[in-house]
């Protein structure tokens, strides 16, 4: 059977979605045409160049690098229908109503290829009734495609069959989504919804009828479940006022249109809260009015109060014995909070019992699996565990009661009993919903496995869901060294892989002891050796509090020293007898940005923000980020018939001494901290294979390390440009009398220092004026404040 290729796609709708789906295509270099109404005056593309106007300036941007949003090809149904015909996915995305929906299909049925997938991306409609007004020929083509706001950042997408869809399509779809637009694919099965809108806006319902039942306020409210219980850290009110109280609104009212007490045992809570009604009322949407559950005055939160109708101070948060409740084991936790007296207590008790019923009373119509609804509400709503895992690690049959009881006692939202499933069989008999064998499927009454798709072998350690027993990265494959720092260890045989077990994956002496163990390694015995992590982050950096006691001991002697052995651990990478490659995901920060840059190659998961920001703790890259910058330049000068280096190294300075973090994979290309060499992979979980393949093709090609060579540096004159430059800038009052000092001691590494333009030097000279500046700052009060700032706040302190 032939590959099923995307190599363009029509995006239909410049909407909210349309717009942001197309450009996250264009993130994952996927060829789009992006279409809408004609415009009724002016040029016929207006609605759509307008809508890609607006994708530039959107926050958090939808588009890796700004500029590529002029890689979106706009069209018009009334000029450009033929387009369609070169597009093997067409992916709907229009206002959501069915009678336009479809007529536009309708209308775009002749010109559709005829192997073409058509999806919709509808968040309420149903998908089979849209498919019944296609031409049969469409028909096996054609299923929901579900994405989530905002489409580059969310990475759950649900895919939705009809009866008549082609097996065969969806599993080319899920191939695609997964891979090449790097999303984790959840099947769900074509009710209201879907799954995770359905659990996830129900569940907001319930929370807000336990608040008024439970007479609390909208700030403790949030302070329990944000971050305290495993969620969105903004809790559930913030969040609305993010989402728009109009477009909540909205939602719940497609929940309340297509629902009924028939088809959901909890439809009697689905009404509409009275301070929604009231907040919308007033015009308070929230965020976009700057007023909803929350109005920020000055610097002061202030939370909406019903009775007054009218804001009061907020801020307010949860008991602290709560928060201690809720670090303890899940069984533990929620039998504590079950008999706890206190409102906070049995309010949060009452939320995740209404979570696990609801979710157990719907499992059989909305999804296949267990596993499914659990992935959608973490990939979907930000949850860290879904409601089945928390359950499950809770104990099942313990926890089953304590609902059926609530269920009993009028205690529930819903009189619906809990599925027999529960308490009988192999659920009861498994201790929960996900075993090794596979999670519940209540329809077939079996544990279920994964599906094998061959685009699955790509992830070596997907998700996985408590209970499943999968193999996860801290143990899988053989172990060569393990320590406190650092697991080097292999998976197939070939390639060994440095594993960072550091908190935020910091540097320190020890872990570079850790990485130069693992090169000397894979020189003996393997082909390559990849750095890899498991979980974000890649790497906050050096690690500041580890060098802290060594500094007030000895002094900046021992600073000094552990600067020299980091920067020999990145020759070391550089210079190793086999390929190094970095899989980055996630923060590349400092230290962390340095190990990329002295790898062989790197490959970056999409969503990497890489970077030197040393100035925002007062110090300069001290792991040779700086000579990397001055060689770099070297060589693309080299390149090309310039003569001056200058210009070539002013993208380097600036991003270093501004301390610039590409905000994606393909802006820190931009800024010089990935090559075009290197490959940028749309999903997270692909890294690891991805870059062990690269090595091991790296190590077939015959991989050599470079040599060691000097390069020109630009040199006293170039120095005195850049200072001439930092002179205005401070006396102008754009930085600070610090900044300027370390900006200085930058440009005076990058252009080599006191010699002539044109000097040549090597790697480890400009490494010694690093350390120099480094050593230098770290003994300056004002440094020294910065980077207490830091540990003590995680914030940047400015002087
Ligand atoms: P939107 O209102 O921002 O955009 C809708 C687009 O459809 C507009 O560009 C409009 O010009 C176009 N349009 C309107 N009437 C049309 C017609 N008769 N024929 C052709 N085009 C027409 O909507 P949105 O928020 O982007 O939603 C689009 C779809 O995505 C809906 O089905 C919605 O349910 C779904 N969805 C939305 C979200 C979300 O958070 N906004 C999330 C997931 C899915």
């Amino acid at each position: 059977m032939s590959r099923f290729q995307v190599r363009k796609v029509a995006v239909l709708g410049a909407g909210v979605m349309g717009a942001q789906i197309a450009a996250h295509l264009v993130n994952v270099k996927v060829p789009v045409v992006l279409f809408d109404l004609p415009a009724r005056e002016g040029p016929k593309n207006g609605i759509v160049t307008k809508a890609v106007e607006g994708l530039k300036k959107l926050k958090p941007s939808p588009l890796g690098v700004a500029e590529d949003a002029a890689l979106i090809q706009p069209a018009n149904y009334e000029e450009h229908m033929a387009l369609l015909g070169e597009c093997d996915l067409v992916i709907e995305a229009i206002a959501e109503r069915m009678d336009w929906k479809l007529e536009l299909y309708r209308k775009i049925a002749p010109h559709v290829a005829p192997h073409a997938i058509v999806a919709s991306n509808t968040s309420g409609l149903s998908i089979t009734k849209l498919s019944e007004a296609l031409p049969d020929a469409i028909k096996p083509r054609f299923c929901g495609i579900h994405f989530f706001n905002p489409p580059r950042y969310m990475y759950l997408v649900e895919l939705i069959a009809t009866p008549t869809t082609q097996p065969q399509v969806l599993d080319d779809l899920e191939t695609f989504v997964t891979s090449g637009l790097g999303k984790g694919v959840v099947r769900a099965k074509d009710t209201p919804n879907f799954i995770a809108n359905r659990v996830g806006i129900a569940g907001m319902l319930a929370t807000m009828r336990e608040v008024e039942q439970f007479g609390l306020t909208y700030d403790v409210v949030d302070d329990l479940t944000g971050k305290k219980l495993g969620r969105a850290s903004s809790g559930t009110f913030r969040t609305a006022d993010v989402v728009g109280l109009d477009t909540m609104a909205h939602v719940i009212k497609t929940l309340q249109d297509n629902l009924s007490a028939e088809t959901d045992p909890f439809y009697d809570s689905f009404g509409t809260p009275e301070v929604l009604e009231v907040l919308l009322e007033m015009g308070h949407l929230g965020q976009k009015t700057k007023a909803g559950f929350y109005r920020k005055v000055g610097r002061d939160v202030l939370r909406f109060e019903l009775e007054s109708k009218d804001y009061v101070p907020g801020g307010q948060k949860a008991d602290e014995v709560y928060g201690r409740m809720l670090k303890k084991p899940a069984g533990e936790r929620l039998k504590l909070l079950r008999e706890s007296e206190g409102p906070q207590g049995q309010f949060l008790w009452a939320i995740l019992r209404n979570s696990f019923h609801y979710a157990a009373v719907h499992l059989a119509t909305i999804a296949d699996t267990a596993r499914d609804v659990d992935f959608a509400m973490r990939w979907g709503f930000g949850m860290k565990q879904g409601p089945f895992e928390l359950w499950q690690e809770a104990g099942w049959l313990q926890v089953a009661r304590w609902i059926q009881q609530d269920i009993d006692e009028g205690k529930a939202l819903s009189k619906a009993p809990l599925p027999e499933w529960v308490f009988k069989g192999p659920v009861a008999e498994a201790g929960g919903v996900h075993t090794p064998e596979g999670s519940w499927n209540p329809t077939s009454g079996q544990f279920e496995p994964r599906r094998l798709l061959p685009v699955y072998r790509r992830q070596h350690f997907p998700e996985t869901v408590r209970g499943s027993g999968e193999a996860t990265f801290e143990t899988a494959g053989t172990t060569v060294h393990e320590d406190r720092n650092v697991r080097v260890w292999t998976l197939e045989g070939d390639v060994l892989i440095a594993s960072l077990k550091t908190k935020m994956h910091t540097i320190s002496p020890e872990v570079c002891e850790g990485l130069q163990l693992a090169i000397e390694t894979a020189e003996k015995d393997y082909q390559g050796l990849v750095i890899w992590s498991g979980d974000e982050p890649f790497s906050a950096g050096a690690d500041l509090e580890a060098t802290l006691p060594a500094f007030l001991a000895v002094g900046v002697s021992a600073i000094e020293d552990a600067e020299g052995f980091m920067q020999q651990t990145m020759l070391r990478l550089r210079y190793a007898g086999v390929p190094v490659v970095s899989a980055i995901r996630g923060l590349a920060l400092g230290g962390g940005c340095e190990l990329g840059l002295y790898s062989a190659r790197r490959v970056a998961a999409m969503e990497s923000y890489i970077g030197l920001v040393e100035v925002g703790v007062g110090l300069v890259p001290g792991a040779g980020g700086l000579a990397y910058i001055a060689r770099r330049a070297a060589e693309a000068q080299a390149q090309s018939t310039h003569k001056d280096l200058l210009p070539f190294l002013t993208e380097g300075f600036t991003a270093a001494a501004m301390a610039k973090v590409g905000t994606s994979a393909l802006e820190s290309r931009r800024i010089g901290y990935l090559l075009d060499s290197d490959i940028v992979v749309p999903n997270k979980d692909e890294l690891l294979y991805v870059a062990i393949q690269e090595a091991k093709s790296m190590f077939d090609a015959g991989w050599r390390a470079p040599l060691k060579r000097l390069f020109p540096v630009a040199g006293r004159s170039g120095k005195a440009t850049i200072q001439g430059q930092l002179v205005n800038l401070r006396d102008g009052g754009f930085i600070s009398a610090h900044d300027f000092r370390i900006a200085s001691l930058i440009a005076n590494v990058v252009t080599g220092g006191e010699v002539d333009a044109g000097t040549l030097v090597s790697e480890e000279y400009l490494m010694t004026l690093e350390r120099q500046a480094f050593c230098e700052l770290v003994q300056h009060p004002m440094t020294q404040e910065r980077i207490l700032g830091m540990l003590n706040t995680g914030k940047p302190v400015r002087n």
